[in-house]
Parts: C-alpha cells; structure tokens; sequence
C-alpha cells in the first residue's frame, strides 16, 4: 500500500515536473490582461458574419520573405487542414501585408509565439500575430531543430485559436486540481463551450505539445459552436 503511493507521487511529481517546464517555455507570452480565456472562449471575442456571408477571414505576411516560403506554406496547410477544415471558416490571403490589409496579420519573429489580442481585437493590428521559424532566441525546447516542423504546425494551430477567440483550456474554473494549480487563473468574462478537455490544443497541461497541432474532439465540437460546422 505504501509502496503504491510512493509511486503515484512520484509519478505525479515527474508529471509536474514537465508541465511547468513546459508552460514556463511556451507561450508565456501571451497578455491575458484584455480579455480572459475558453472550449471556453474569450467573451465577446468571436469574429461576426452577417447570415449568409461568406466567413471569410483574411491573412496576410508583415514580412513574407522567400526564405521562408516553405514554413509559410506549412502554417498555411496547418491551418486549413484544422480550423477551416472543420468550421464554416474560410482563411484567404496569405500574401504580403499591405497597409489596408484587414485580418490576420502575421510577423515573422524569432521571439516568444504571441497574439496582440483575442479573436477580432486582432483583426487589422499591425504584427497581431508573431511566429517563430528560427527558434534560436527563443525555443519551445531543446530538441526544437530536431522537429522544427512540427513544432511550427503546433505553435500556428495554438496562435490562431487565440486569434478565434479560444483561450488557454487549463484557466477553466472546472479544470482538475493537478492542472489549474499549477497554471489557474481568475478568469471572469469566458464562455464555457465544452466539458474541460486535456486533449485541447489549447492546453498548456496537453502531455503532447498544443497536441501537436491536432485539434481534439472537443476542440472541433467548441469551434461548431462559434463559427459553424463545414459547409
Ligand atoms: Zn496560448
């Protein structure tokens, strides 16, 4: 009997251990102060269309630089094979910034992987979105180069949540005391969608990093919500 709990401690603590490693390296930076977290979305915060319009978002490059056109089209596969495969979305553009760009603005930067706002606070900020491509200032971990792109296709599925209004899963009031301890938040404005869910790419307690980029049932379910199935 001893011996078991011995063992779930420990268990636990190594557990521990590697959540906070990875929260302490992830996205760290992102405010919480405008606004508040999600399947719990931040309150107020969902792009609106008028009915029967077309949901188009639209994307844009700060700096599209060719060097960097493969990871640019892998972000871009990213996110259409996930948000706008699985909603009414539809994510258009994807070129160079010009001044009058509306949408999603994108800086290439080798900084902490933030957004400047939640869902439409973004829409038209100048470098509303920052991604990394480099990972030399900052990486997520040290094994980052030996899986460079997966890391991207993770770190762009997790920012454009947050550019759809989804917040960090983990802040929920009802998330698991071996989560929201360690990462819980007051949060009072969110919306709650969906029942807590560990498997969310929103979710800094995910064993697999922003479940590398792969949204999780519930993750879809909460996006149907806001912005609709497919059509
Ligand atoms: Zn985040």
């Amino acid at each position: 009997m001893k011996k078991n709990t011995t063992v779930i401690l420990t268990l636990f603590f190594i557990l521990t251990a590697e959540s906070i490693f990875a929260e302490d390296l992830v996205f760290e930076k992102i405010p919480l102060s405008n606004g508040v977290d999600f399947s719990y979305l931040v309150k107020d915060s969902e792009w609106r269309f008028s009915e029967g319009e077309e949901k188009i978002i639209f994307v844009c490059w700060e700096n599209h630089q060719d060097k960097f056109s493969d990871e640019m089209n892998l972000v871009k596969q990213s996110i259409e094979n996930t948000w706008q495969k699985e909603s009414a979305l539809v994510f258009k553009g994807w070129q160079k910034c010009r001044t009058v760009n509306e949408g999603i603005r994108i800086l290439i930067e080798d900084s902490g992987p933030r957004v400047q706002a939640f869902g439409k606070r973004i829409d038209r900020e100048p470098n509303g979105m920052i991604l990394n491509f480099t990972f030399n200032n900052w990486r997520p971990d040290h094994d980052v180069h030996s899986y460079r792109n997966k890391y991207i296709k993770a770190i762009a599925v997790h920012e454009f949540g947050h550019a759809l209004g989804f917040a960090h899963e983990q802040n929920r009031p009802d998330t698991p005391c071996e989560c929201s301890q360690r990462h819980g938040q007051d949060q009072p404005d969110e919306t709650i969608l969906t029942p807590y869910d560990p498997d969310s790419v929103m979710n800094y307690c995910n064993k697999k990093y922003a479940n590398w980029g792969e949204l999780s049932e519930l993750d879809i379910k909460g996006l149907h919500k806001v912005y609709g199935a497919p059509n």
